[in-house]
């Protein structure tokens, strides 16, 4: 028995370790962090739903499982899940006012997996309208809050469940990543946010934004906890056709091959317009990195600055199609009107928030027929070329590394007015997007801000399909010092 401060500083790990061996219940476990959400919920907005009923139910049917003898890999661990992720009997509104009300009759698939392995679903979390910005703030629910700073954005758009990880409301927390929706978060509150490679995590059960891109990703506090939630999650799904199981094992001995790494320092992410904190955290992890006799060398991705245009087209596109089954009669909520079906579409579409209407306007032009070849067929060639240059880069480095954010978190309401503004926060992160190659963010140091500290962060980037690599040197990182995530009560005090 534990006291509940301690609980919810605990790690993934360990919790289901322990609730296991019936050191603890998963019961008591799910208590504790009820408790933090009832304390902090109203203040952050990690959540826009939580089960309390349903999560007691599963808690206590799973004591009851472990003591029958039934054993699970992540038993009592208390999930966060972003939403845009389909639980079933749960809400699912996708941060929109057109979805109010929809409760999806199925598990995601990353659930159904989560589910069996003895995890608690503790509830939805806060997220841009369709998962469509980088602070939470184009969410109908209004926007969630950084523990960190009062008045600062947690980042977007999976910054619900960025919140509730750092701040102790959930162990783990899942978002998605489009364009980089669980690095940003991640980086803005001082958590591990992992984007998969592509193909890696199913994305069945997932409300579908740009589907050639995105990936459902982890927010955890440890890299162990990362790992074990990964390997839940991962792997081929015959409900989702682009889905891959990779043949490295990740209980491989860590450390052992990593000596002879040589890694690249990405010029294109560390140059002008880059904080110096941010640029501190770099080089900090650059000085570790090399104590453990890995090589660094700078490296040259040319075309790196032109990954945003091209990401905003395609997502764009991508979106504008996507977002058709939303008319009211497949999805969405139906307005009745003494009209005709035209007035009656534009009404159930007059639901959707500005940013979402920009982009399917913006994504309806570039596919049209006139436009096509000039905008989304240009963005598609781009792509070509892009991965090309990671390959290459590929071919001399097991890793690339660069910031994950070029500043910390940014405040509330400073770029809300200017989307180029809002979409320029995602520079670092849409080139893993776009090349389907794996990244996480590592929190590795603070900026002084007025007012206090804000987490920054540096991205590891690996090849295609090899997060293993991911996994052992962001253990190296851990266990020299260098990122050590927290659990934080508002505002900025370390629990
Ligand atoms: N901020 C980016 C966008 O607005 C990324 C979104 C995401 O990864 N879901 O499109």
């Amino acid at each position: 028995m534990r006291h509940s401060s301690e609980i919810v500083r605990t790690d993934a790990t360990t919790i289901a370790k322990m609730v296991s061996s019936q050191e603890t219940q998963a019961r008591e476990v799910l208590e504790a962090f009820l408790e933090r959400i009832s304390r902090y919920n109203d203040a952050l907005r990690a959540f826009v739903y939580v089960d309390t009923e349903g999560a007691r139910t599963r808690a206590s049917e799973i004591d009851r499982e472990i003591k029958r003898g039934t054993t699970y890999r992540m038993a009592g661990v208390p999930i966060a899940v972003k939403d845009v992720i389909s639980v079933k009997g749960l809400p699912l509104t996708c941060g929109s006012k057109i979805l109010r009300g929809y409760v999806p009759p199925y598990d995601a698939t990353v659930i159904a997996r989560l589910r069996k392995a003895g995890c608690v679903i503790v509830g939805m979390t806060n997220t841009d309208e369709f998962a469509m910005g980088s602070s939470t703030e184009n969410s109908a629910y209004g926007p969630s809050i950084n523990p960190w700073m009062q008045s600062r954005v947690p980042g977007g758009s999976s910054g619900g469940s960025a919140v509730a990880v750092a701040a102790g409301m959930a162990a783990i927390g899942l978002g998605s990543d489009t364009g980089g929706s669980v690095r940003l978060p991640a980086s803005f509150v001082g958590v591990y946010g992992l984007k998969p490679s592509y193909g890696a995590v199913s994305r069945f059960g997932l409300v579908a934004f740009s589907n050639s891109i995105e990936q459902i990703g982890i927010f955890a506090r440890s890299i162990g906890d990362l790992k074990l939630t990964y390997s839940v999650i991962s792997g081929a799904d015959p409900l989702d056709g682009t889905t891959l199981t990779f043949d490295w094992n990740l209980t491989t001995e860590e450390g052992t091959k990593v000596n002879a790494f040589r890694a690249g320092k990405v010029i294109e992410m560390s140059g002008e317009g880059v904080e110096p904190p941010v640029l501190e955290a770099l080089d900090r992890t650059v000085q570790t990195l090399k104590r453990y006799s890995i090589q660094i060398e700078n490296v040259n991705i040319p075309h790196l600055e032109n990954c945003l245009a091209a990401y905003y087209l395609i997502a764009m596109s991508e979106a504008s199609s996507n977002l058709a089954r939303f008319d009211g009669v497949r999805y969405g909520n139906r307005v009745k009107t003494e009209g005709n079906w035209n007035e009656e579409y534009s009404r159930v579409r007059a639901l959707f928030g500005s940013e979402v209407k920009r982009r399917v306007i913006l994504g309806a032009h570039a596919l049209s027929s006139g436009f096509f070849s000039m905008y989304y067929d240009k963005a598609a060639r781009f792509r070509t070329l892009i991965k090309s240059e990671f390959e290459s880069a590929f071919r001399n480095y097991d890793l690339l590394i660069g910031p994950t954010s070029p500043s910390p978190a940014f405040r509330l309401g400073e770029r809300t007015l200017d989307p180029v503004q809002m979409y320029l926060s995602d520079v670092d992160t849409v080139p893993m997007n776009l090349t389907g190659v794996p990244a996480l963010s590592v929190p590795t140091g603070f900026a002084n801000a007025e007012g206090g500290l804000l987490p920054v962060a540096t991205q590891l980037i690996a090849p295609y399909g090899r997060e293993d690599t991911i996994f052992s040197i962001a253990s190296l990182l851990e266990k020299a010092g260098v990122s050590a995530p927290k659990v934080v009560n508002p505002w900025g005090n370390i629990l």
